[in-house]
């Protein structure tokens, strides 16, 4: 039968502290850390596209719930393929439109919007939205920053609220504009205009049509 025996705690010093690393060791086992060693994650600011309240995220996220309204947030970035069956993308990463993609019937909320392609659909942009190829947009668009390149013709039915404009190509349609419309050199804006300041380039066309 074996022999049990509880085994005895032995503190190797005479004084009876225990040696200085086995101390240090027991000490931080036992207890908090300081305020100063713990890890910083990096976060970023993002905006809830469902109840619009800011919160901070860890910026490696891929997704995560608002603090405010629990909303599911996705970060992802998203790219519309040609054919694409899915029409509705929420996110707050960043959502690119690769040319030869024609889709109609898109609702997309983002950050940065990058159309390469021919679209239309309603589309909310937190950040910057650049239209490189001509679409008809049937849907409304606001963009804190609404830029059309140069050779594309973009044509709105209903309109388009941006914070400022940038006109290199063509641009047809109401526009709201809280800051600056320019419309460079080559580029021409046409249609009910209320923006907070113009400005055209030499080269450049601007015809108001609330004028009229
Ligand atoms: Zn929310």
């Amino acid at each position: 039968m074996p022999e049990f025996r509880t085994e005895p705690l032995v503190v190797p010093t005479v004084s009876g502290l225990l040696p200085a690393g086995e101390r240090d060791r027991r000490v931080a086992l036992t207890s908090f850390r300081a305020e100063t060693d713990r890890v910083q994650v990096p976060l970023r600011d993002v905006v809830c596209y469902e109840c619009g309240q800011a919160s901070q995220v860890p910026s490696a996220a891929l997704s995560a719930n608002c603090i405010h309204c629990h909303a599911h947030l996705n970060m992802a970035d998203v790219e519309i393929r040609p054919g694409s069956r899915r029409l509705t993308v929420r996110t707050l990463g960043n959502v690119h439109v690769p040319s030869g993609t024609k889709l109609s019937n898109l609702s997309v909320v983002c950050h940065d919007m990058e159309v390469d392609g021919r679209v239309s659909g309603t589309f909310r942009c937190t950040g910057k939205l650049s239209f490189n190829a001509s679409s008809r947009v049937d849907g409304s668009i606001s963009a804190a920053h609404l830029v059309v390149d140069k050779g594309a013709e973009l044509e709105l039915t209903v309109g388009a609220a941006a914070g400022m404009a940038d006109i290199y190509g063509s641009l047809k349609g109401r526009l709201q504009c809280k800051g600056l419309l320019h419309v460079y050199r080559g580029g021409a804006y046409e249609g009910v205009c209320k923006a907070a300041d113009v400005k055209v380039d030499p080269g450049g066309q601007f015809t108001d049509l609330s004028r009229f």
